[in-house]
């Protein structure tokens, strides 16, 4: 099935298929941090993997329209092959990180409604914030496309907000991305401890990787932990 490596990225390597219309993402176990620096941890990429082809096929299940088609192994799903923008959405339901700094909101505050940023992606810099008018006017996506993409983020929020408050998680924020599947917006790439932040409501910490950067065993131990309480069948 899986040919040859088409690309690969910070923490992920892409795969051609016998089937021109499909890929397969396998997950390292990289994680890069915010100054660019990349730490090894044992497992990540297994863990991920688990994760985010359980979440996209859960959003599936509510009529979410996600690039997922199958579970290979632990660290890889095979995926329609998008024709991705170039652009992260962030999801907010409480204040963290830079949204508490810049705004001076207290970290941790939950938000009065969810808010939905959009960044750009670059290869190098960091990824630059920027609204619903310079992605119509810059060409990167329709007045229709952003709607959709709005729509889409509010309802995937709400499923995920929900799935983790009964996994004892509060969903602090998340970054997901998009791409086009003849025409219509598609959920690609994954959903996963790399890409969401939560507040774990049983120890009271909040699960932010990037804090835990000095003891690489605690982040193992962290993704790991997370991995069982999310896939556990009963909640
Ligand atoms: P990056 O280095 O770009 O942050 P990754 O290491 O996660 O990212 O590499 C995965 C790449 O695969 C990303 O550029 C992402 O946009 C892309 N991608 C994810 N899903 C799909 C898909 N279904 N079709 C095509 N490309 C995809």
């Amino acid at each position: 099935m899986k040919e040859k490596k088409i690309s690969e990225g910070k923490t992920k390597k892409i795969f051609s298929t016998t089937k021109e219309e499909q890929l397969i993402l396998y997950f390292k176990d990289d994680y890069v941090l915010k100054s660019g620096k990349k730490l090894a941890i044992t497992n990540k990429g297994k863990s991920n993997g688990l994760v985010s082809a359980y979440l996209l096929n859960y959003l599936k299940s509510y009529n979410v329209a996600t690039h997922f088609i199958d579970q290979v192994s632990e660290r890889e799903i095979l995926v329609a092959k998008l024709d991705m923008l170039p652009l992260e959405v962030l999801v907010r339901n409480f204040a963290a990180g830079i949204l508490a700094e810049r705004y001076k909101v207290k970290e941790g505050t939950e938000l009065e409604c969810p808010i939905i940023e959009y960044y750009l992606k670059h290869e190098e810099n960091e990824d630059s914030m920027i609204n619903e008018d310079h992605l119509i006017s810059f060409g990167h996506a329709s007045s229709d496309e952003i709607k959709e993409i709005h729509r889409l983020s509010s309802k995937i929020n709400a499923i995920l907000r929900d799935f983790f408050r009964r996994r004892n998680y509060h969903l602090i924020d998340f970054r997901i991305e998009y791409g086009r599947q003849n025409d219509r917006i598609v959920l690609g790439d994954e959903i996963s401890m790399d890409t969401f932040r939560l507040w774990d409501l049983t120890t009271d910490t909040y699960l932010d990787l990037e804090r835990f950067k000095r003891n690489r065993e605690k982040m193992a131990e962290i993704i790991d932990d997370i991995k069982s309480r999310l896939l556990m069948e009963s909640s």
